[in-house]
């Protein structure tokens, strides 16, 4: 076992220490924890809970790293050039140019790089801490020493505690201190103080994580003076905005570079051998190509789409955690969702009570314990059905929620089925501090979605102890020998009148719980699964309300537009599954496939499956394992959601793994390739709209960018082949390059999504981005742009205009053709000519104010003469050129109509888009 490494620094024995002298060192009460006050002050004193975060770039070393690539190396080089040839004006151009792109490009990273940071924030992990006796959820950063912090299965462990409370044998996984990955045993018991690391049993560590069980410790330390805080080599995770595209894109733009240096070597080294051209003009020609075809603005505007669209995504309430998920996103064919909270609004009220020989109605609203029972339509008075009180005692001390009133407003703090307990409590009379107090809860063993029941200890004013279980009721009435009759007494269990119960609630798309009690032994302290397995007696039936979210069901809908299905995996029973995806019109619903089913079929069979059934219900987390696998399989791409910390395998398998931000564990977060912070179905959809979006915007941004390149180096290799007059100047194309088509093509990233983007089936996972489209478009484009700038320029000539009018022609025209082609590539799958597409959007409209502005400057002010060579030109020139910008949108118009069907047979029927 690895022990950290560390600075030697001399710090308490709390591991070796009583828990009543480490409570008394720090101050604090195991039962209440610290007063809001006193934690303020300790926050001040000790400061946040954070470890120091690694240094980050300064702004003068990000912009000097703008010059840190190849095509500035060699513009540098040519500026050195033209300066040592005596050329002034050219050096001074060039270094104007890179000068002002490094510019561009600092601000373009500066907007992915505070919008990763942004995320990074909304990730930052939570405690649930005890103060003034209430437990509360706060940011892990301010936590402070003597907090008690409650520990739960997939929690991060937020500081370093000793250990007050251990419950379910508490285990964690210590491998980020540690490196041993099988979670240790933890207990209350000190350790020897020269106990290493791994073997402070008595400890839970900051950054560690919650296998199994539930705990209960007090900060001993924070922040830098934790043990991680101490191993400094493990902190700070540096996120690059990088995906499978932009490494292909990356390493296509540096062969490309690669490439046309080669090409520019050669027709330098032949010019100079067969003359033709002077040695600075040969030079000029041979820099301009290599600025005309090296795509360098690529890479920079694909890391802005990206950052630009996790921006979006993150504000849209799905955090993505690694970008590459992004791509996949567009490639999802099959969603599988948790329905509790997912699908469903998690706010649930008991809506009936089921006892042995009666079925009780209860009327009421949310949380608020107002309300009341009826039986076959009649008002019943609680207190008249002494069963009734039995089991909502027992449903109100097997839960730990409590419930918050705000105004008319009543909340949940814990879990929202709990919740509902309490309220149910309060309906039948009963006051739930009060018997929370009178009856104290000595142990416990915590729900966990495997087992599917809970069960709590507690011992009466005058030392009775009784068991309280609830859960599912197939395993409730496995757990049972008895059922309580209207007075309270045991008969032999009814099993077929009880699963007919549960199944008429499950029908009706309720939750059904079972709730049980059993007297415990006077003086028993501790319960485990030996004290509940048998011999309970069943009281009744709750059948709890949890309606299906009314943007689930649209989102449902707009998922099979998109040809994504999507499917049910709950942990529910099998009828309210059924209900409620009937409710949310699932695809499937006759049919529903439940854990026990899956337990019997091998992989084969499950592969023949999980294809036609949509709902899935009684789940454990190895079958949604199993699911995942059998799903891609089939060829799926598939996102699944989970929230617990088993279901982090599941996650991690699934292309997309999607964990709750709300209800979710640590754990699965941390599996997980989004978070929902709202752990909403419709946040999924939307998020696969979004990821189908920015795919579409990358491709967008290669396809406007890679003709223009194209186009621009096809009319200077064309006029050093011929021998011809360059159309465009080597300073000239540097204009345009860096400074224009960056900032049209920067455009790009803000692009809203197609107004048919989820009417289209899912992009197939493997389909290159240099697909033989997007090849197509780029050589037609180039062609038509080379011919317009060509063209422009032989006209003018012809029309007796100057070389340098001329020139100064083609380039407005190349800009003004730049300009319509950006408004063309802005729908890849419409036609651009709509009003929405004419109108645009800000960023293009402040776009195109800017470029137009600059090409304005360009052509009349007298400064950029002297610079470039141009001159001022006409108006009817400049309508021409106009002209010609609108020629080059109706012909891409009319390519769109022709070559979709040929390249994009897959395209829904335009009638829809
Ligand atoms: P989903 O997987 O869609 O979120 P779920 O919340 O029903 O569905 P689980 O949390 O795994 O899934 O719960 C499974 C079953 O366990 C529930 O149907 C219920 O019968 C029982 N159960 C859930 N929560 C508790 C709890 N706090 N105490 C006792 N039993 C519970």
């Amino acid at each position: 076992m690895k022990t950290p490494v560390g600075p030697e620094v001399e710090t308490p024995q709390w591991h070796s220490a009583e828990i009543d002298s480490v409570l008394s060192t720090l101050k604090s009460d195991r039962k209440t924890g610290l007063g809001a006050d006193e934690a303020q002050e300790r926050l001040a004193q000790y400061g946040p809970n954070r470890l120091p975060e690694p240094k980050a770039r300064g702004p003068l070393v990000r912009f000097f790293s703008q010059f840190h690539s190849l095509l500035i190396y060699v513009l540098l080089a040519a500026a050195g050039v033209t300066a040592v040839l005596g050329h002034w004006i050219d050096t001074g151009v060039i270094l104007v140019v890179v000068w002002v792109n490094a510019v561009i490009g600092f601000i373009q990273e500066g907007k992915a790089e505070a919008a990763l940071a942004a995320i990074k924030d909304m990730l930052a992990p939570k405690a649930s801490v005890l103060r003034d006796g209430r437990r509360i959820t706060l940011p892990g950063e301010n936590v402070v020493p003597g907090d008690i912090v409650l520990l739960e299965p997939g929690d991060r462990v937020a500081a370093d505690l000793r250990l007050i409370e251990t419950r379910g044998g508490l285990r964690v996984q210590e491998a980020v201190l540690t490196g041993e990955s099988v979670p240790v045993d933890k207990s209350l018991d000190p350790v020897p103080a020269a106990a290493a690391l791994g073997d402070r049993g008595s400890m839970a560590f900051s950054g560690t994580m919650v296998a199994s069980g539930q705990g209960r410790g007090v900060v001993v330390a924070t922040g830098a003076n934790t043990e991680l805080g101490r191993i400094s080599h493990l902190i700070g995770e540096v996120r690059r905005v990088q995906t499978p595209l932009t490494r292909q894109m990356a390493v296509f733009a540096r062969w490309l570079t690669a490439f046309i240096l080669a090409v520019s070597a050669v027709i330098l080294a032949a010019g100079l051998i067969f003359g033709g051209y002077g040695f600075t003009e040969l030079f000029m020609a041979v820099v301009g190509l290599s600025v005309a075809a090296i795509p360098e603005g690529l890479p920079a505007i694909l890391t802005v789409t990206l950052a630009i669209g996790v921006q979006g995504m993150a504000s849209g309430n799905a955090i993505v955690r690694r970008l590459p998920a992004i791509e996949a996103l567009g490639s999802v064919s099959v969603i599988c969702s948790d329905k509790t909270g997912t699908l469903t609004r998690n706010e649930m009220m008991v809506a009936s009570v089921a006892t042995a020989e009666r079925l009780f109605n209860v009327s009421g609203a949310g949380y608020a314990p107002r309300g009341g029972f009826q039986l076959n339509g009649d008002v019943a008075i609680a207190t008249d059905y002494p069963l009734l009180a039995k089991l909502s005692r027992a449903a109100l001390l097997c839960s730990e929620a409590e419930l918050e009133r705000r105004g008319e407003d009543w909340t949940v703090v814990g879990d929202p089925m709990e919740g509902a307990l309490v309220t149910l409590a309060c309906k039948a009379g009963l006051d739930a501090d009060a018997e929370r107090r009178s009856h104290s809860q000595i142990d416990a063993i915590p729900f966990d979605a495997q087992h599917r029941f809970m069960a709590t200890l507690h011992h009466d004013p005058e030392g009775a102890a009784a068991i309280y279980v609830k859960g599912a009721p197939e395993r409730l009435l496995d757990m049972c020998q008895s059922q309580a009759t209207e007075a309270g007494e045991a008969a032999p269990l009814d099993q077929d009148y009880w699963r007919a119960q549960a199944d008429a609630i499950a029908a009706r798309g309720h939750r059904v719980l079972a709730i049980a009690v059993k007297a415990g032994e006077r003086d028993q302290t501790g319960l485990d699964f030996a004290d509940v397995d048998g011999d309970l007696m069943l009281v009744g039936l709750v059948g709890l309300i949890d309606p299906p979210r009314e943007e689930a069901v649209n989102a449902v809908a707009q998922c099979r537009d998109a040809g994504i299905r999507v499917k049910m995996i709950t942990g529910d029973h099998a009828g309210t599954a059924a209900a409620i995806a009937r409710e949310l019109d699932l695809e499937n619903t006759s049919r529903v496939l439940q854990g026990v089913d899956v337990d019997g079929l091998d992989d084969e069979a499950l592969r023949r499956q999980v294809q036609e059934i949509d709902v899935f219900a009684r789940m454990s987390p190895e079958h949604k394992l199993r699911l995942v696998k059998a799903l891609q399989a089939e060829g799926e791409v598939v996102a699944m959601t989970g929230d617990g910390v088993n279901d982090a395998p599941a996650l991690k398998c699934a292309d997309i793994g999607v964990a709750m931000g709300l209800t979710g564990s640590e754990a699965a977060k941390e599996a997980a390739e989004i978070v929902l912070a709202d752990d909403n179905f419709a946040t999924i959809a939307a998020a696969v709209k979004a990821g189908r979006t920015v795919y579409d915007n990358l491709k967008k941004a290669i396809i406007f960018l890679l003709p223009v390149n194209g186009g621009e180096s096809l009319s200077l290799v064309v006029a050093l082949l011929l021998g011809l007059t360059l159309p465009i100047t080597p300073l000239q194309i540097l204009w345009v390059n860096m400074v224009s088509s960056v900032v049209l093509a920067m455009t790009l990233a803000f692009e809203p999504s197609e107004p048919n983007v989820m009417r289209r089936p899912p992009r197939p996972p493997g389909e290159p981005i240099l697909s033989r489209f997007v090849l197509w478009r780029v050589g037609f484009v180039s062609v038509l742009f080379s011919a317009g700038i060509f063209g422009k320029f032989a006209l003018a000539q012809a029309q007796g205009a100057s070389i340098e009018e001329a020139r100064t022609i083609a380039v407005n025209t190349l800009v003004v053709m730049e300009i319509f082609y950006l408004f063309s590539v802005r729908y890849l799958h419409g036609p651009s000519m709509t009003l929405r597409g004419v109108v645009g959007t800000r960023p293009v409209l402040i776009a195109v104010a800017a470029v137009a502005g600059l090409q304005f400057l360009f052509t009349y002010a007298p400064f950029m003469e002297t610079f470039f060579g141009t001159r001022p030109l006409s108006l009817s020139q400049g309508l021409q050129i106009v002209a010609i910008g609108l020629l080059v949108l109706i012909i891409l118009e009319l390519e769109k109509r022709l070559v979709r069907a040929v390249f994009l047979p897959r395209s829904p029927d335009p009638s829809r888009a």
